[in-house]
């Protein structure tokens, strides 16, 4: 018997890569001997505003708690979740981040010899869970960046589980609309979970994004996962959850680990959940910085991918590494998206509006070097 430990990984897990994150501030710093304050980070979709103040007191008060386990079944934070979504309390399904949600659902239902449907371009999350657990990732190529959904519908078949869209996706912004996830529901065969990945939701309303909750009751084949990372701007926390029927929840429930999200992430999640204020100021700052960019990238003759998410892909017109490269020289952190396979596309996370102008005044410096 071999001692190759790499070989000796189970075969899904040979052929993944590690998830690249975004670069960390410190990372920059340390390399160029920068000061990390003057340092824009715009690569993981990160909330600029800073968590809400709410959020901090929760957290505050909920230090003296430290020694004792976190409430395992998470009642405060589900009970404000099930009231807001108006689903009852055993539909919902708490997650160390949304990621959490998305590998309960991989180890819950695929196993070797079965496999997940997902879209080229869809978020690198959904390869990593299905392959850790052996199964296939069946990858449908994409129309338009976007989702292909009656591809992925044709590449269903009998030994298919699950299906992961993402509405926004990411790292492209692009979405479907209503009918067309009406048409996709319909047409799934009743077997296969749709885990339907609405991580940047929040900055969709009163857009043409259907809101995934108004199909729960009719699908119960239907999982909805969210997540506190992006609007809720608690991304270093790890929270997320999952609605879906109640059994699909007492099924995720049984692989979940029993302390699976910590006590100031639940404290913190209640009060983000109830600043109204907050998440209204997360979109204004959104929609204007995302106009700002567009603006800017017009200006520059550049192309985009229209996003309804909180970052958008840039079209280069040429490969992005050494725009990317370059930028990271100016002390701006932009995400390249090439393990995506979006090689002449950077994404770009809509920041605060000086942290937008640093960004586009960076660039115009790279491209103009040519
Ligand atoms: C950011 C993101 C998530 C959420 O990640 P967390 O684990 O909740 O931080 C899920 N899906 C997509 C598509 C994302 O971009």
């Amino acid at each position: 018997m071999s001692d190759d430990f790499l070989a000796l990984a189970q075969p899904g897990v040979q052929q993944l890569s590690p998830y690249v994150p975004g670069k960390p501030v410190d990372e920059l710093a340390r390399e160029l001997d920068l000061d990390p304050a003057s340092i824009v980070k715009l690569a993981s979709n990160e909330n600029p505003l800073g968590a809400s103040p709410k959020a901090l007191t929760a957290i505050q008060n909920a230090l003296a708690e430290l020694t004792r386990y976190p409430d395992g079944n998470g009642f405060a934070l589900k009970t404000l979740l099930a009231e807001q979504c108006r689903v009852e309390l055993n539909q919902v399904t708490l997650g160390n981040g949304s990621n959490d949600i998305l590998e309960l659902v991989a180890r819950a239902y695929l196993a070797p010899g079965l496999n997940a449907v997902f879209s080229e371009h869809a978020f690198a999350v959904y390869p990593i869970v299905t392959q850790a657990v052996g199964a296939q990732a069946k990858v449908i190529p994409a129309k338009d960046w976007g989702h292909d959904l009656s591809g992925m519908l044709a590449a269903i078949d009998a030994d298919t589980r699950v299906v992961f869209i993402a509405n926004p996706n990411n790292p492209t912004g692009t979405w479907f609309d209503a009918e067309a996830l009406d048409e996709f529901l319909q047409d799934v065969p009743a077997h296969v979970l749709v885990v339907l990945d609405e991580a940047y939701i929040e900055y969709a309303e009163g857009s043409d994004l259907p809101d995934g909750l108004d199909y729960l009751a009719a699908y119960p084949n239907l999982l909805v996962s969210r997540t506190f990372s992006k609007a809720y701007g608690l991304a270093a926390l790890r929270v997320g959850y999952g609605l879906s029927t109640a059994v699909v929840a007492d099924v995720l429930n049984r692989v979940r680990q029993p302390f699976n999200v910590n006590s100031l992430a639940l404290a913190a999640a209640c009060a983000a959940l109830q600043d109204v204020d907050y998440l209204a100021q997360s979109r204004r700052l959104n929609e204007s910085g995302m106009l700002q960019l567009e603006a800017g990238f017009r200006e520059l003759g550049l192309s985009w991918i229209p996003s309804k998410g909180n970052f958008i892909c840039v079209d280069l017109g040429r490969v992005a590494a050494p725009v990317f490269q370059g930028l990271l020289r100016e002390g701006v952190i932009v995400r390249p998206v090439a393990n995506y396979g979006m090689p002449n596309h950077l994404r770009v996370t809509i920041g605060l509006p000086a942290e937008n102008s640093r960004f586009l005044e960076a660039l115009t410096k790279v491209l103009a070097r040519g």
